[in-house]
């Protein structure tokens, strides 16, 4: 087992990383930005080493800063987290080039799964459903992408196959329309992810966001940890997750679930990751696989008893996984709100200094945060600052234990989102289960109204 960790990142997910570690008696080496210098995570870490100012372009993205980290610091391995360069093939290659070992995927898997045309070419050969859409990336000429929008079907979405956080996706509802959306989605995705390729897909009306959790070891073992509906999204960007997802038939999970550890098998891929689908009418729709540890992660921990980013680091380590499929076992209800520092009504972001900051607690209660009375938010990274996550024997208790977790929940100095979730916890909808993902921007321009 490594001997030292540097984690690659900030806020939350550095310290679940740090708590990881401490746990298997692993020294941590943060690395930080000129703005996160007072946070308490990097006060406890081991070592702690500031690796430039606060923009991330200059800090948390720069491959050559964190490298040399590493190396003065003698650790052993990197943990990329989420976001930054924790996708990033090239990343993964100079660290493991430099001599470490990258707490994640091979950068090969990385590649093929970050450009989302090669991700659906290679799910199609695994035998994983996809939605429907052009083969490939879309070519030139003009009547070719008419023709195969005419084949899949009104409305289709023109997707950036470099795109990723909601972003570089069209809807087409008319054929008028089609050519001038392909135009101007290429020359957006040239701009913001250097690569203007675009593939076209049926635009589904009422779909669920369901993804399947994997861990997969170097020695040919690969398990699905079950489900999550991740369907509660504000403008493509997930705001509270729960596990298992409502009223979908366990044998329709099993088998998707059971398609994606084949797949992982078949690209032998290693680490933790998650396939993402859309799911509507029974069927379920690959749209992309993430290839690093996600936010939503500890609902699955909380059903399964798995600790993810434990896995993740023995993995990386080269151990087995000491976990069979039959082993894993799915227990109660888990619900995750994304707690973020922004207006609860106007969703413009809200740093600054947090006053008080009091967390729940309570049976089934788990706070994921770095945040504390007296903390400064900068206002240069996501606004999201925690998460609250509960556990009960059913949906039901979840949902009445997650209300009493927002109710005593206490931040005071900034706004955040608190308010928001609240009144999802007592939304006739919600509480029904298995809406789409459609439903929170509705009900938005619906609160907006009144
Ligand atoms: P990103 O990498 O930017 O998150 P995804 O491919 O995961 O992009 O899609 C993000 C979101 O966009 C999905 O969760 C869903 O809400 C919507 N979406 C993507 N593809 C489709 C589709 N074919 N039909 C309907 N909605 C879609």
């Amino acid at each position: 087992m490594f001997k030292k960790i540097l984690i690659a990142n900030r806020g939350e997910i550095a310290l679940r990383v740090q708590r990881a570690c401490r746990e298997m008696g692993i020294q941590t080496v943060v690395v930080y930005s000129e703005a996160d210098r007072e946070a308490k995570y990097v006060r406890l870490a081991d070592e702690a080493v500031c690796i430039g100012p606060a923009p991330s372009a200059q800090s948390y993205l720069h491959m050559p800063a964190i490298i040399s980290a590493a190396e003065v610091t003698d650790a052993e391995a990197i943990h990329p987290g989420y976001g930054f360069l924790s996708e990033n093939a090239d990343f993964a290659e100079r660290v493991e080039k430099s001599g470490f070992a990258f707490i994640g995927p091979r950068p090969d898997s990385i590649r093929l799964m970050g450009d989302k045309v090669s991700a659906k070419q290679a799910m199609i050969r695994s035998g994983v459903p996809c939605v429907p859409g052009s083969e490939g990336a879309l070519p030139d000429d003009p009547r070719e992408i008419t023709r195969i929008a005419r084949s899949i079907g009104y409305p289709v979405i023109i997707k950036a196959a470099g795109g990723g956080g909601g972003r570089g996706m069209r809807v087409v509802h008319t054929e008028a329309a089609l050519l001038n959306a392909v135009t101007m989605t290429r020359s957006e995705a040239g701009a913001a992810f250097g690569n203007p390729a675009v593939y076209m897909e049926k635009f589904l009306l009422q779909p669920r966001h369901i993804e399947i959790q994997v861990l997969a070891d170097t020695h040919g073992t690969a398990l699905w940890l079950g489900e999550r509906d991740c369907s509660m999204q504000r403008r493509h960007q997930k705001i509270l997750e729960e596990a298992p997802a409502p009223g979908i038939p366990r044998r329709l999970i099993e088998r998707i679930g059971a398609r994606c550890a084949d797949a992982c098998k078949k690209i032998s891929y290693r680490g933790a990751g998650t396939f993402e689908f859309l799911y509507e009418n029974g069927e379920f729709y690959f749209i992309e696989m993430n290839t690093r540890v996600q936010v939503e992660h500890p609902v699955t921990e909380l059903i399964t008893g798995v600790d993810i980013v434990v896995e993740q680091i023995r993995i990386a380590a080269g151990e087995k996984l000491g976990l069979r499929q039959r082993g894993v076992e799915f227990k109660g209800h888990a619900i995750e709100c994304r707690v973020n520092a922004e207006d609860p009504y106007k969703f413009t972001p809200s740093p600054g200094r947090i006053s008080m900051w009091h967390t729940p607690g309570g049976p089934g209660v788990r706070v994921d945060s770095h945040a504390y009375t007296n903390y400064y938010v900068p206002p240069n990274y996501d606004s999201m600052i925690g998460k609250i996550i509960v556990h009960g024997a059913t949906r039901e208790q979840a949902i009445a234990r997650m209300r009493i977790a927002l109710s005593e929940m206490v931040v005071d100095g900034i706004l955040t989102n608190i308010p928001l979730h609240r009144e999802l916890m007592v939304d006739a909808r919600f509480m029904e289960g298995g809406t789409s993902i459609h439903y929170l921007d509705e009900y938005l321009a619906a609160r907006r109204q009144s």
